[in-house]
């Protein structure tokens, strides 16, 4: 059983690392003997999850990486590679909406910002693409490697307003599914891609859609709740047991799946 659970000594990279979500995957991950690299959009965010990571005794280190800049991307690869010789997961935590890409209450279809879109989807599709292009050729020389993404519960039944946020989610599920076949069909087994679709957990980016300055449920976030048959917002830890599972080999025959963790959301229809 242990053996099934062992990570120590594997080399893991996180985009999004500095983030609400990310930086707790780089702490779980960083308790189980996994050396921690944090990707961050700016070097001070990554660095500050590295000192979260220290805190609870881990090895991390932080590079600043935009996903959507392929030499970034391919500076971090090589400084890894020089570094510690092997890379094991790759966490796609980078990404989320945007104000300007969401359809306002009295707005519709029409108002909707061509640039303000079209942020929203580079950012999720190919700051998940891209990463996963460029990390992914270590683990297809090593013929081992674990790539997860992170979808939403708007991908498969989109939120009203939340347009480019959850036609991109979507994407992230049906490139998780693209993925898991490329890598396990040419490169063998040991590469497995998976998604891990989270509900509503409170981050900066939904923070004042859901709750009012005085911490109460927003309208919406009332309805949420409401839908939510275990009555709550998630909160980061809810994802551990998952993602452990998901870079573990007690997922070895696992690879192109999305697991929900949203307290039952995508259960229920009303
Ligand atoms: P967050 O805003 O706290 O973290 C996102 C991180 O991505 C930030 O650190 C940000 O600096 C970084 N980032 C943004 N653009 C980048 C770029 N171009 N290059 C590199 N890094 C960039 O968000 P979070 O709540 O931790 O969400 C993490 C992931 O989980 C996102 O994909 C989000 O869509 C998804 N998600 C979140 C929730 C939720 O309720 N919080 C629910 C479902 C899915």
């Amino acid at each position: 059983m242990n053996d099934l659970f062992n990570l120590k000594g594997k080399v893991a990279l996180i985009t999004g690392g500095g983030g609400v979500l990310g930086s707790n995957m780089a702490i779980v991950l960083a308790k189980q003997g996994v050396i921690t690299g944090i990707m961050g959009l700016t070097l001070e965010e990554a660095e500050a999850t590295v000192a979260r990571v220290v805190a609870v005794g881990g090895e991390a280190f932080a590079v600043k990486s935009n996903v959507l800049n392929k030499e970034d991307l391919e500076a971090t690869r090589d400084f890894v590679m020089e570094k510690y010789g092997r890379l094991d997961i790759l966490i796609n935590a980078a990404g989320g909406n945007m104000p300007g890409a969401t359809i306002g209450p009295d707005q519709a279809i029409y108002d909707m910002q061509l640039a303000h879109l079209q942020k929203v989807l580079d950012l999720n599709i190919i700051g998940t693409m891209l990463p996963s292009q460029v990390f992914s050729e270590i683990f297809a020389n090593q013929k081992s490697g674990i790539i997860i993404n992170i979808s939403s519960a708007s991908a498969q039944r989109p939120l009203s307003r939340v347009v480019g946020y959850s036609a991109s989610k979507a994407a992230i599920d049906n490139f998780t599914k693209w993925m898991s076949v490329e890598l396990a069909g040419k490169y063998g087994e040991g590469l497995r891609v998976n998604a891990i679709a989270p509900g509503f957990f409170i981050g900066e980016q939904n923070r004042a859609l859901l709750l009012s300055p005085e911490g109460d449920l927003t309208p919406r976030g009332e309805k949420i709740i409401e839908h939510t048959p275990m009555g709550r917002f998630g909160v980061p830890e809810d994802l551990d047991g998952v993602l452990l599972f998901l870079c573990s080999d007690m997922s070895k025959f696992v690879t192109g799946i999305v697991v929900h963790v949203d307290g039952g959301f995508a259960a229920t229809s009303i």
